[in-house]
């Protein structure tokens, strides 16, 4: 229980033992495959790691962005969050949310506050000796995941082999693919695919897509339209998730739940997504949105609305977080994450069976720690 002493001494407003340090690492992956959705192609991913530390307890958050995010914590943050009180983590996000007003909060510079918020809360729960979502508070025990991929660079056989490990193999009942191919110019093959996974998986698990924003309005409604004849339940971006009113319109024409916000960088984008009536499901990215401070405050805003959220990638990084909301409807597996958080991660967690049980074996914190050695050969920065 380090740490616990100096809280109970420190000063009015204090906030028990100091940040002493705020550095970072970045790590480039490269994918096993090329990688597309409907409007964007990878071939690699990279991983901007926020490591802090008070005394001799650390703790890691991070993002996965541009190499630059790196920067804006070395040059932007760390300076902020040095010498403040390690436990009051509000505070430290709301310091670093003033600090960032010229530099620009959308884009890179949210997911640099997101990765220190995160490692904040991370270094709070090891101070304390206490998983994070002890920390927090649990609301359910086990947090549903979703097998994410289905990239469109996939051939037939690439996508059948990974939605049925996913189902058949490791248990997950819900699975999503891509489609939007080439910005809504592949509808054909959108919809063969959209098939094919059927096929791969059978009936009983469900079936969700992805067009990352790639349609027109009337071209989603229009495929939306034939969503139904294939059981899928979910049409995430079906429209920019820029186009609100857009959002709207889709969601008032089809049956499938439509699902928006991986690209909101602070809380007021998830007020206008609610106040739009955009969206079944909110979506939200704790490595952009503001850290896990933040992603708390956008699941209230959605209980509020009546709305469940769904955490967005990252998915080590959410599974504490997800547990500790009562309107969690599940937390996104994406293949591309999961495969890194492996890779350089200790501390991962399994999902056969469709759930993970964040902090089930007691270790502090999220439970991660970075594996030096694995993640040397992919450090850039
Ligand atoms: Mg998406």
């Amino acid at each position: 229980m380090t740490g616990v002493a100096a809280v109970e001494g420190a000063p009015a407003g204090g906030a028990g033992p100091p940040v002493d340090e705020v550095a970072t690492a970045v790590y480039t992956v490269p994918t096993d495959s090329p990688e597309a959705d409907g409007t964007l192609s990878w071939d690699a991913t990279t991983l901007v790691v926020a490591h802090v530390r008070s005394g001799t307890t650390g703790g890691l958050g991070y993002t996965y962005g541009a190499p630059a995010t790196a920067h804006v914590i070395d040059e932007q943050l760390a300076g902020v969050v040095t010498g403040r009180g390690a436990l009051d983590v509000p505070a430290a996000n709301e310091a670093m949310s003033r600090a960032v007003r010229n530099a620009g909060r959308p884009g890179l510079v949210a997911g640099a506050l997101s990765a220190v918020d995160t490692a904040l809360w991370d270094l709070k729960a090891r101070l304390l000796g206490v998983p994070l979502v002890r920390l927090l508070g649990a609301a359910a025990g086990a947090v549903p995941v979703y097998g994410s991929g289905g990239f469109t660079t996939y051939g037939e056989q690439a996508q059948d082999r990974q939605l049925r490990e996913w189902v058949a193999e490791q248990g997950i009942p819900r699975v999503k693919i891509k489609i939007g191919e080439s910005w809504g110019a592949a509808e054909d093959r959108d919809r063969r695919r959209i098939g094919l996974a059927r096929r791969s998986i059978g009936d009983a698990a469900e079936l969700y897509v992805d067009a990352n924003g790639a349609y027109t309005r009337k071209q989603a409604i229009r495929l939306g339209g034939r969503l139904a004849d294939h059981g899928v339940t979910w049409f995430e971006e079906p429209v920019s998730s820029d186009d609100l009113a857009g959002l709207a319109q889709v969601r008032a024409a089809v049956g499938a739940d439509v699902a928006a916000g991986e690209y909101g960088y602070a809380l007021p984008y998830f007020w206008h997504l609610l106040a739009a009536q955009a969206v079944d499901c909110v979506q939200a990215d704790i490595t952009r949105c503001g850290g896990l401070t933040v992603w708390l405050r956008i699941a209230a805003l959605a209980q509020a609305a009546g709305l469940a959220i769904s955490g967005h990638c990252a998915p080590h990084l959410h599974a504490h977080a997800a547990a500790a909301v009562p309107n969690l409807r599940h937390l996104e597996w994406f293949h591309d994450h999961v495969r890194i958080e492996n890779r350089l991660f200790d501390g991962v967690l399994d999902p056969a069976g469709g759930s993970v049980r964040p902090g089930a074996d007691g270790a502090p914190g999220h439970g991660l720690s970075l594996r030096a050695r694995a993640a040397e050969p992919y450090r850039v920065g």
